[in-house]
């Protein structure tokens, strides 16, 4: 009966929690300097095309790091430079929900696109992952948007992006695109030692939203479920998928829940007590204060296999 309670204690927190926004917005102004200029719509994304493109033209990132880009809206001031730019960056699959009506007049104005989704293998939402909550975003079969959690989809992204540069701007990307490919093979073999440390049966993930998909093909890991059974964070949970959630917690002895941008706190400590698994903070959606691309993954890897040792 206790645990009855819990979860409707824990649906109504669902609830209130659902009603929050995100806002303001930090773009900055395209330069004068005769370049062309790239904006990006998310952090992540934003700090690989930046190293790829050098000093060869100006690149903005829409997104203030931090945002939820599955909820984040752009202000006057954004569309404006969305609008100006010379090409658009963008993940797709939906990522960029609250961006849409802006990317579409950015298209309609004669922006150049690049949508990275359209590039690389995109995962599918198998059989057996997550809970099955009825909501379109979790049925077997959809389109799974956080590419960037894997560094060799990533490079899919920027073997297309170069090539993009160079057939719509005119840029020459391609020593960079190397270099890039280089480090991002050397960060793969560096998470895939890394993950070696960690036994079969402990491969297992429990997230805020369903996001680490990618992650968990290249490295083997098990998707057991999330606390929002959704691809993105805007969405909600029951108090039943939440029993449903606890229940397979318990039966693959998840060590730890990893809670994300988005997740109802208050529900993921619920579910911690219920379960004895541990309550871990992890950012999927942000790069690390200062940090790049090759940061935000490294933590991302560290921070997971700590959680679940
Ligand atoms: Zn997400």
């Amino acid at each position: 009966m206790k645990k009855w309670t819990n979860w409707m204690l824990a649906g109504i927190l669902l609830l209130s929690l659902a009603a929050q926004t995100a806002c303001s917005s930090a773009a900055s102004t395209p330069v004068e300097n005769g370049k062309k200029t790239i904006v990006v719509t998310y952090s992540i994304l934003g700090s690989l095309v930046q190293e790829l493109v050098g000093d060869q033209a100006n690149v903005i990132v829409s997104m203030p790091n931090g945002q939820d880009p599955h909820e984040w809206e752009p202000s006057a001031k954004d569309i404006e430079t969305l609008t100006h730019a010379d090409m658009i960056v963008q993940n797709g699959l939906g990522l960029e929900g609250g961006m849409e009506k802006a990317l579409a007049q950015a298209e309609t104005a004669g922006v150049k696109f690049f949508t990275a989704s359209d590039h690389i293998t995109i995962r599918t939402v198998g059989t057996g992952e997550g809970i099955p909550s009825g909501d379109p975003d979790q049925a077997i079969g959809a389109q799974d948007p956080h590419l960037w959690t894997d560094p060799l989809t990533m490079k899919q992204v920027v073997d297309a992006l170069s090539v993009s540069l160079k057939d719509d701007l005119g840029l020459d990307v391609s020593a960079n695109a190397a270099q890039l490919d280089q480090k991002l093979d050397d960060l793969n073999n560096e998470i895939s030692a890394e993950v070696e440390s960690l036994p079969a049966e402990r491969r297992v993930l429990v997230t805020g939203h369903e996001s680490l998909g990618y992650f968990a093909q290249r490295y083997n890991f098990k998707l057991v479920g999330a606390i929002i059974p959704s691809l993105t964070s805007d969405a909600e949970a029951s108090a039943s998928d939440m029993s449903t959630l606890a229940a397979q917690i318990e039966a693959s002895q998840v060590p730890a829940v990893f809670t994300e941008l988005g997740t109802p706190a208050n529900v993921a400590q619920t579910i911690g007590q219920e379960t004895g698994a541990k309550v871990i903070e992890l950012t999927t959606h942000a790069l690390p204060e200062g940090g790049d691309y090759f940061a935000f993954e490294r933590d991302l890897a560290q921070t997971i296999v700590d959680g679940l040792k």
